[in-house]
């Protein structure tokens, strides 16, 4: 059996003196969908932001493909302790972040280009086709040449989308990818989620959309201040909540 693209295992991650993840497992098995759920502030994006060691945390065991990150040091004093195994993780769990997070400067196919290159070192000549195969499945391979202020929020989400593509990695991180559009734009944002979920894409999901959490997911975490409060598979999780907590949280949300 493969071992899961990322495994956390009791993590624990604080600010100072503000404990945000108190032990947290989850598990992210090649080609499942795992969406994270919760309250603002409950930690969700911490936790995506540890699983790709964007940020340090003081406590537990974060493992890619089976492979256990190494620290040095411990407590507070606790990083990743191979730069090496450090970079080829975060290059290969691509994150699509709320606010798109594009260079203003560089087109859109620079913009995509950009980490293939810079950062894998990969051929120009190849890194474009892929580039502009990933736009094209995005649906904007006709907004290559032009700049991200010249595109709607949708559009941009996609080519952020595209861009996370084109590093070929093996899961994608998605931080509330859809909130900060209209409503009107979010469907086709949605609609390009689902299909990398229908292509087998292993992603770590964190979103406010229920519809879409129970349309895309294998398997749904609820969090609440920074603990594990339920999780399960979606039909079970929105239709039969257990906790006092999540049905709270579902009657505000659905
Ligand atoms: P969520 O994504 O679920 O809304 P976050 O992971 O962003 O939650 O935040 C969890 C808690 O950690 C919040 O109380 C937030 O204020 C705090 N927090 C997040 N990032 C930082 C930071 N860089 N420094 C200090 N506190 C932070
Ligand atoms: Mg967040």
């Amino acid at each position: 059996m493969t071992s899961p693209v990322i495994e956390i295992q009791n993590l624990h991650k604080a600010y100072g003196d503000l404990e945000v993840l108190k032990g947290v497992d989850i598990t992210a098995p090649t080609g499942h969908v795992v969406s994270l759920i919760g309250s603002s502030g409950s930690g969700k994006s911490t936790l995506l932001r540890c699983a790709n060691l964007l940020e340090d945390s003081q406590q537990g065991e974060v493992l890619f493909c089976g492979e256990p990150v190494i620290w040095k040091g411990s407590g507070r004093n606790r990083q990743p302790g191979d730069h090496a195994q450090m970079i080829r993780i975060r290059t290969n769990l691509s994150m699509v972040f709320q606010q798109f997070n594009l260079w203003a400067h560089m087109t859109i196919l620079q913009n995509v280009m950009e980490a293939p290159l810079t950062v894998l070192k990969r051929d120009r000549a190849e890194v474009e086709a892929s580039a502009r195969k990933y736009l094209d499945k995005v649906g904007i391979g006709d907004k290559c040449d032009v700049y991200p202020a010249q595109l709607s929020g949708g559009q941009q989400q996609r080519a952020a989308i595209a861009r996370a593509l084109c590093m070929e990695p093996k899961a994608l991180l998605f931080d509330e990818p859809t909130s900060a559009l209209d409503p009107e734009l979010e469907q086709e944002v949605v609609k390009v989620i689902k299909d990398l979920a229908a292509e087998g894409r292993t992603m770590l999901v964190v979103t406010h959309d229920m519809r879409m959490a129970r349309d895309i997911s294998d398997h749904v975490v609820f969090l609440h201040q920074g603990r594990i409060e339920e999780q399960g598979p979606p039909e079970e999780l929105f239709t039969n909540p257990k906790s006092d907590r999540l049905r709270g949280f579902l009657s505000v949300t659905q």
